[in-house]
């Protein structure tokens, strides 16, 4: 008889032995194309067939379990590379879950249809943006792949993927009208959850993230005999902007909108100069498109009035523009379902605040995600961990999902 629920040991132990490969401190160190990486690709190719999946690593390391089971397929999965030196559940969670989907929703004569189960390249963005969903959405093209460079090494993509032996090999691409959508579980990677003594994330929306250099120019002089007052110090306007930044946003921000100033530099950037230039790297994150582009608007105007106030000018220029995915609403009622039969309704509606590879898929097919807590809110480090009983529920949230999406 085939398990009807997921199976918390089966699950665990395969969270455990994918931290094994690449292990640092209690963590992971596993970027991508590393030989630790790579090591988890062939891991899990290795048993997708338990779940009646054929196993394929295509031309950018996505890894793709197809079945052959007629009816319904849904797509599910995460990523197996992980930040330099961070956490053993950021990725290797979702891709466990949707494994454990398969292994117990496809052999079962009384599902109609089957889990096809990804493991998404550089989710974590070694080398680009979401590089292995992307491309199976089409959105690659060979020339991104050549202009494609690790962050850590600056080696060339084409360079990483011959040396994995993956170079020539086809990339595998979303086939129209195969799937009836996408599902992903991840750690929350924030304290909402745990604070809150939930189980469950039901994720409505993944943030798009807006990203602007804002560049002063003033005037470079000597810093022992200019004057303060006729001073055009680029630097202390920039200090100025983002003070005034903070006064002004929480005033027209939506309520989990986050902004950060990541880089300052100042030109020419010495101790006995005044500096001449300076330039900000500044990122804003919501859910709603009309927040985002309210407090753009906001911070043009500022810049403007700074420009005008003088004595130093400001400019504004977008690097970035992420749109906001939606997760379907459909999707959103399945978690909230199966949270309320098997995670005591412990569960919350809420945004996610880090970008995920269901905002890739969700442009092309409905997409859902859900969350379990991470302990402190804590990712992207080594301490990053969730209770065994929360990821067992999770697989157990997830797997009831994927069934009542593959039979509504
Ligand atoms: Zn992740």
């Amino acid at each position: 008889m085939p398990d009807k629920q997921a199976n918390g040991a089966r699950v665990l132990a395969d969270l455990h032995a994918l931290r094994q490969i690449g292990a640092y401190k209690t963590g992971v160190h596993k970027p991508t194309f590393s030989e630790p990486h790579l090591r988890s690709l062939q891991w899990l190719a290795q048993r997708l067939p338990e779940a009646g999946l054929a196993a394929e690593i295509d031309g950018i390391g996505n890894v793709l379990g197809v079945s052959v089971k007629a009816g319904p397929k849904l797509l599910a999965g995460s990523h197996l590379e992980s930040q330099n030196y961070a956490g053993w559940l950021d990725g290797p969670l979702g891709v466990v879950y949707a494994l454990e989907a398969a292994r117990v929703l496809n052999p079962d004569p009384t599902v109609n249809g089957s889990v096809e189960v990804a493991s998404w390249c550089d989710e974590e963005g070694h080398f680009g943006h979401f590089l292995g969903s992307r491309s199976f959405v089409g959105a690659v093209s060979e020339a991104d792949i050549d202009a494609a460079r690790d962050r850590n090494s600056a080696a060339t993509m084409r360079e990483a993927l011959a040396a994995a032996g993956l170079a020539g090999r086809p990339r595998l691409h979303a086939e129209r009208g195969r799937h009836i959508g996408y599902l992903e579980a991840h750690i929350e990677q924030g304290e909402t959850l745990e604070s809150g003594d939930l189980k469950i994330g039901i994720v409505t929306s993944i943030v798009g993230i807006w990203q602007y250099r804002i560049t002063f120019t003033g005037e470079q002089n000597h810093a022992g005999t200019t004057r303060m007052a006729i001073r055009k110090d680029a630097g202390l306007a920039l200090a100025r902007f983002c003070v005034a930044i903070d006064d002004t946003f929480p005033k027209v921000c939506g309520p989990r909108t986050v902004w950060t100033t990541g880089r300052i530099a100042l030109d020419p950037g010495a101790p006995s100069i005044i500096p001449g230039g300076a330039e900000m790297l500044f990122q804003m994150r919501d859910a709603d498109i009309a927040v985002i582009e309210r407090l753009e608007e906001k911070l043009r105007s500022m810049a403007a009035e700074v420009t005008a106030q003088g004595p130093c000018s400001v400019t504004v220029e977008r690097l970035r523009t992420g749109t906001p995915a939606m997760m379907d609403a459909s999707f959103q009622g399945a978690i909230e379902t199966a949270s309320t039969e098997l995670a005591g309704g412990k569960s919350l509606r809420m945004p996610s605040g880090a970008g995920h590879d269901a905002q890739i898929l969700a442009t092309i097919m409905p997409a859902g995600m859900l969350f379990v807590p991470s302990i402190g809110g804590i990712s992207h480090h080594w301490t990053e961990n969730t209770d065994d009983a929360d990821i067992v529920t999770g697989a157990k949230v997830f797997v009831e999902t994927c069934r009542k999406l593959l039979t509504r």
